[in-house]
């Protein structure tokens, strides 16, 4: 597809989500997420060369949530090789991705890195590799959307901080069963900073295209293998979207990687990245609008591997 095809493709999606835009409930067990109007919506896709083209508020930053969990495994992915896989898992667990359960019938070996526990395993790893699991997240976003100015939501992170209490209860269970690395509290304040990080579609579009581009980053060095570009895009679509991964490989049939900010992001391996988003999201924590819009990208452009 040109450029214009891909302009024409972002305004048909902005008017299929339409009708979705509002709907869901933002994240209120956040308190500043509850904050957020429900009703914005914007789209992106970024194209392997390095073009985005963006509709509706595709240049507004939300809070990028669980999506910075994919960053964060690439980078430990990127350092450790296969060492990750010791400490979590890579199977779906069915469950929502801040329960308990099966984490303390897994013995503390989180589900996978896209659960709460898996993601706070990865950070603390990070944070083992790199001594700024927070700092490793922040640059490399900056690095592949070049803004330099990209930065965390301090009253964001604050209001996770203070309110984490089951995110604290999953990272003390994980320290119990004895895989975490670091002291729980530094663990989790960089976890709580990667997830309030301020991104917009358009940027976070450029910046996971590294996952389109099998592995490579937009300087044209490698921060992926093949096979780990691969095995995350993999992941994405059978955990990235929690309990409801099933429905949305049935309707979308991309990876995707939802946050409870209300923005989900695609992979098209070989050929672009889409960013929706839309604040509501529904009783699983998947953005209502930006599920609408991307089914709506991919029955218009019939880009589905599936
Ligand atoms: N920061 C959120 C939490 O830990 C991320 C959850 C999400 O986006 N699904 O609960």
């Amino acid at each position: 597809m040109s450029a214009t095809d891909y302009q024409d493709v972002v305004e048909r999606v902005v008017a299929a989500a339409r009708p979705y835009v509002g709907a869901g409930k933002v994240a209120d067990y956040i308190p500043s997420l509850g904050e957020v109007d429900p009703n914005r919506f914007g789209f992106a896709v970024a194209t392997v060369d390095g073009r985005v083209h963006g509709g509706g508020e595709s240049a507004t930053p939300f809070t990028i949530e669980s999506i910075s969990k994919l960053f964060a495994l690439s980078l430990v992915l990127g350092h450790d090789g296969k060492e990750i896989w010791k400490r979590v898992g890579q199977e779906p667990t069915g469950d929502p991705f801040n329960s308990l359960i099966p984490l303390q019938l897994s013995k503390g070996i989180p589900g996978n890195p896209f659960v709460n526990p898996g993601a706070i395993v990865v950070t603390d790893q990070l944070l083992h590799d790199t001594g700024d699991a927070y700092g490793a997240i922040r640059a490399l976003l900056r690095a592949e959307t070049g803004d330099p100015q990209l930065h965390v939501d301090a009253v964001t992170a604050h209001s996770e901080e203070t309110t984490g209490n089951r995110d604290r209860a999953l990272a003390y269970l994980v320290a119990d069963f004895g895989n975490m690395l670091n002291p729980v509290p530094e663990t989790l304040n960089h976890y709580f900073r990667q997830c309030s990080i301020m991104i917009s579609c358009e940027k976070l579009a450029l910046a996971a295209l590294f996952l389109a581009r099998r592995g490579v980053r937009a300087d044209g060095s490698r921060l992926l293998s093949e096979e780990d570009a691969r095995g995350v895009n993999a992941i994405m679509l059978t955990c990235g979207t929690y309990n409801e991964a099933g429905e949305f490989a049935y309707r979308v049939g991309l990876p995707c990687k939802s946050g409870v900010g209300g923005g989900i992001l695609a992979v098209v391996p070989g050929r672009c990245t889409a960013v929706a988003w839309g604040p509501g999201v529904d009783d699983k924590g998947n953005s209502v609008s930006a599920a609408a819009a991307l089914e709506a990208f991919v029955k218009l452009t019939g880009l589905s591997p599936l």
